[in-house]
C-alpha cells in the first residue's frame, strides 16, 4: 500500500518547500494541488472567463486538461492543454485566479480525482487546503502547516522579488489575508484543520527546522 502525507494550510505557510524537501528525504512524489487550480485559473484568464461567474466557468471545464508530470530532478511540472505552464502560474494575479475558481464544486471535482489517482499509485507527500478532509481522508500521516500573516507575507514578497516581480509587502500582506478568509469562509471544502492533523507552526522555525519536524512526526505516526 503506498503511504501518504498530507500537508494542509493557508497560503504562504511553505508547504510546497517543505513538501517537496519531505517528499525527496522519503523518496515519496510531492504532488502540489494549488498548482492545479492555479492551471484552470490561468485558463480563464487566458480565455476571458469571467472568474466571479460560476456558470460561465463550469461551462467550459470540459476544454480544460490538466496533466501532471515530473522533470529529472523529480519537480512536478503541470500541463494546461497539453502546454506546460508551471512557471506561468506563480504570479499574483494566477493565486487569486485560483482561489476564485477553487471555490466551484465541479472544478474541485475533476481536479480531486485526478489527485486521488495520482496518490493511489504511489507513495506521495500531498499539499493543499483540502487534502485531510477530503482528497485523502486515510492519509497515514495529516499535517496542518501554518505561520503568521506577516511571516507568510514576508516569504511570499521574498519569493516573487527572486521571480523579478515586483511587489508591495503591505499588499502582499492584504492579499494573503484575503485569500485565507476566501479559502476558509467557502462553501465548498474549506481549509480546515481536521481534529487528528498535527499543528506545525513554522513563524519562528527555519525551513529545514519544520522539514526535521515533520519527517520525525511522519516517521513516529
Ligand atoms: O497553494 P496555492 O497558493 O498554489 O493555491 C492557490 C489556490 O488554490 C488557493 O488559494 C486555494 O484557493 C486553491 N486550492 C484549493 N485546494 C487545494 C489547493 C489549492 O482550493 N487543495
Amino acid at each position: 500500500m503506498p503511504y501518504s502525507i498530507a500537508i494542509d494550510g493557508p497560503a504562504g505557510a511553505g508547504k510546497s518547500t517543505i513538501a517537496k524537501a519531505v517528499a525527496r528525504e522519503l523518496g515519496y512524489v510531492y504532488i502540489d494541488t494549488g498548482a492545479m487550480y492555479r492551471a484552470v485559473g490561468l485558463f480563464c484568464i487566458h480565455n476571458q472567463i469571467p472568474l466571479h461567474d460560476e456558470k460561465s466557468v463550469v461551462s467550459h471545464i470540459n476544454e480544460i486538461d490538466i496533466s501532471i508530470s515530473y522533470d529529472d530532478d523529480g519537480v512536478q511540472q503541470v500541463f494546461l492543454n497539453g502546454e506546460n505552464v508551471s512557471s506561468m502560474i506563480r504570479t499574483l494575479e494566477v493565486g487569486e485566479a485560483a482561489s476564485s475558481v477553487s471555490q466551484y464544486q465541479p472544478v474541485r471535482d475533476k481536479l480531486v480525482d485526478l489527485q486521488r489517482k495520482l496518490a493511489s499509485k504511489t507513495s506521495v507527500v500531498m499539499d493543499g487546503r483540502d487534502i485531510a478532509s477530503k482528497v485523502l481522508p486515510n492519509a497515514d500521516t495529516k499535517i496542518y502547516l501554518t505561520a503568521s500573516v506577516e511571516e507568510r507575507a514576508r516569504r511570499r514578497a521574498n519569493e516573487l522579488k527572486e521571480k523579478g516581480e515586483s511587489c508591495d509587502l503591505k499588499a502582499v500582506e492584504k492579499e494573503i489575508a484575503d485569500r485565507d478568509y476566501r479559502d476558509m469562509h467557502r462553501e465548498n471544502s474549506p481549509l480546515t484543520k481536521v481534529p487528528e492533523a498535527i499543528l506545525v507552526d513554522s513563524s519562528d522555525l527555519s525551513i529545514d527546522e519544520t522539514i526535521d519536524k515533520i519527517l520525525e512526526l511522519a516517521m513516529n505516526r
